[in-house]
């Protein structure tokens, strides 16, 4: 053998090294969750639909999942075992900050342990009393100069179209908005939107967003999405949703040959964890993308969820495997009631760092950060510079050695 082939080997064999921990955890997770989302969810579908009478074809309708979204804790306890005390903090928080699941998230859940990531998104919790933070961190309240608009770039800009959500996810950081009310906005507000966006001709990215826009019927989102359409120099739309993820069934032919017409648009969707990425969400998203929409997801991190380099890379992995591209991973912000799912920005750079060698860069999000007051987004990266000035510059790979470069 010669000697560039024995060196080429044995690197090889140590980047095997690198990798073997991440397998074995892969392993083990994939068969669990194969258990989870293959077998478990699937009686708990079954038991779902007998409870409410309903069979394959119901399951499979957005309407009927929306009308039987579980937000009872009398009729949750016929699922999922609560004590005594369980029970009356639910009912007590519920007060607080509404809660919902769709029956379909709820067949995803552990019933017997209320720490499983999908339970802690969906479910409330006795954390959420603790009153630190801000309802509202970004001052979205004074980043609006028209009804349902938030603008905090020149060019860009938000328009909501609606509070209303599948589910009211307990680490949501628009609590303010969300979950007192399913509101859709007056005609009379969009007109206003539509009239400050044709008014101000600098913008030229419109993303419409809620709560959640795909809450609306077809014939109203495609009333909005046309009229954006229709102003020259709105170039490109794009849509925030979490139902590909929270109610998949919502993405009908329907719904998807309607979008197609308005290109080109973009989806950025919400997964946080590799236990959502089902068989329902992932045929989701590939309807989506076969219209010719290009879809993002956009992760939070979240304390007990995802603040782990394997699930993050096992998230990132299977979603590039549904063709949906890991765009941003956001930095959790300071709301009222979501103070236990916050980790330091110490915690986030690690997993980044990780990430960087250890898989590809299209499974690499920006990290970023949403500046208190509305500032806008900061991108977060490790640091790869050890030191730089006007000869030379010392940089640090991903494996921390050092390389320098001389001018
Ligand atoms: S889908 Fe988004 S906006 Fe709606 S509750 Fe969840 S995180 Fe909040």
């Amino acid at each position: 053998m010669d000697e560039k082939r024995e060196i080429s080997l044995q690197r090889a064999s140590q980047l095997h090294e690198e990798i073997e921990d991440y397998l074995a955890f892969k392993d083990d997770f994939l068969r669990n969750m194969t258990e989870i989302r293959d077998v478990i969810s699937e009686k708990h579908k079954e038991e779902l639909m007998n409870y409410f009478g309903a069979d394959e074809s119901d399951w499979n309708d957005w309407h009927w999942q929306l009308k039987h979204r579980i937000s009872s804790v009398s009729v949750l306890s016929r699922f999922i075992k609560l004590s005594e005390e369980q029970y009356s903090m639910f009912e007590d928080i519920s007060k607080k900050f509404r809660w919902a699941t769709t029956p379909y998230y709820l067949s995803l859940m552990d019933y017997e342990d209320m720490s499983y990531p999908i339970n802690m998104m969906a479910l409330p919790s006795s954390a959420e009393n603790d009153t630190s933070g801000e309802l509202d961190p970004m001052s979205e309240e004074y980043t609006n100069p028209a009804p349902c608009i938030t603008r905090r770039y020149p060019n860009r800009l938000i328009i909501n179209v609606t509070s209303s959500c599948a589910m009211f996810c307990r680490h949501c950081q628009r609590r303010r908005r969300i979950g007192e009310c399913d509101r859709i906005e007056s005609e009379e507000n969009i007109r206003a939107a539509i009239e400050y966006i044709k008014n101000t001709r600098e913008i030229r990215d419109v993303l419409i967003t809620g709560g959640d826009p795909l809450m609306l019927p077809d014939e109203m989102l495609e009333n909005i999405i046309r009229q954006v359409r229709a102003i020259e120099h709105v170039e490109i739309i794009r849509i925030g949703s979490r139902l590909p993820v929270t109610m998949p069934q919502r993405i009908t032919p329907e719904l998807c040959s309607m979008l197609k017409k308005y290109h080109p648009l973009f989806m950025n969707v919400q997964f946080n964890h590799p236990g959502e990425l089902t068989k329902d969400a992932v045929r989701a998203c590939e309807m989506i993308v076969d219209a010719g929409i290009p879809m993002g997801n956009q992760m939070v991190f979240l304390k007990g969820i995802n603040n782990d380099k394997y699930i993050v890379q096992m998230l990132n992995e299977g979603l590039l495997k549904a063709r949906v591209r890991p765009y941003y991973i956001f930095h959790p912000k300071q709301v009222t009631g979501t103070k236990h799912f916050e980790i330091t920005v110490e915690e986030g750079l690690k997993i980044m760092k990780y990430l960087r060698g250890h898989t590809s860069g299209l499974a690499i999000p920006q990290y970023i950060l949403n500046a208190p007051g509305g500032l806008g987004k900061i991108p977060l990266l490790p640091t790869y510079i050890k030191e730089s000035d006007a000869d030379h510059v010392v940089l640090t790979t991903w494996e921390d050695k050092e390389v320098e470069i001389i001018y």
